[in-house]
């Protein structure tokens, strides 16, 4: 119990610290040196009022100058990120193997936060994620674990590349974005071919819904797919299904 609330706080920090990544790295913002502000007022923020969640509650999601509203999704980014650490700690426990989920979850918060604010998934978190998992698998798994991993990366990325050149050519026009085809490459690293379709499969389905409500407001739809892919990929992580099929995943459901 003591360390599933470690994870969880270690996550809430980390959670707050990729929101501001996955800000500020697609307008080329510095992340490191500069401290926090006020979208609203511009007003630094003070050590107290960037405790992840407890300075949210504590300010009634207020910010303390200007008295505009926080927007809802830093804490619930913060919140996503603690507990899927501490559900990553639960279902892998203390071991050297929970870095790669860890690692890969982290990078696809990152995604999700610039994704959905800019329609980005930036090259720089894909390089570096797939980088550091490949090491880890390396290290931790062994070489012919890691070649493994590389090739399921790549039928990943190349699957997925034709997908969207049939995409383009049935709807003629973009239909999935350069940075949907490299996610699939680093979270193909982690999973299995059958299962990279499985995920597919789930984050279409999820983004359905979404993708007609935007399409009956607006004329010309953006639906960034990238959230739905990522959030897909973090739930069958976390249910340890990383070699899982379509025909698996029917079975369990009928
Ligand atoms: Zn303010």
């Amino acid at each position: 119990m003591y360390f599933v609330v470690v994870f969880f706080i270690i996550g809430l920090v980390l959670g707050s610290f990729y929101q501001v990544v996955g800000l500020r790295l697609p307008v080329g913002e510095s992340f490191i040196n500069s401290r926090s502000y006020c979208p609203k007022c511009k007003k630094k923020l003070k050590w107290y009022e960037l405790i992840p969640l407890v300075s949210y509650i504590i300010q009634l999601g207020k910010c303390r100058k200007c008295k505009k509203r926080i927007s809802i999704t830093y804490p619930l980014f913060e919140l996503l990120t603690g507990v899927c650490f501490a559900l990553s700690y639960v279902v892998f426990g203390l071991t050297k193997e929970i870095i790669i989920p860890l690692t890969l979850i982290s990078m696809l918060i990152i995604i999700i936060v610039s994704d959905t604010k800019y329609m980005v998934i930036p090259d720089e978190i894909i390089l570096l994620g797939s980088i550091l998992i490949v090491v880890e698998t390396f290290f931790i798994k062994g070489g012919q674990a890691c070649l493994t991993s590389l090739f399921n990366g790549v039928f990943a990325f190349v699957g997925m590349y034709i997908v969207k050149i049939l995409g383009d050519a049935i709807f003629r026009k973009e239909s999935l974005g350069g940075g949907d085809i490299k996610l699939m490459f680093l979270i193909g690293l982690v999973f299995s071919f059958k299962t990279m379709v499985v995920i597919l499969f789930l984050a279409s389905f999820m983004a359905l819904p979404y993708a007609i409500s935007v399409l009956l407001i607006k004329k010309d739809p953006i639906v960034p797919y990238g959230p739905f892919i990522s959030l897909t990929a973090i739930a069958l992580l976390l249910l340890k299904l990383t070699d899982f099929s379509l025909i698996d995943l029917i079975n369990y459901i009928v």
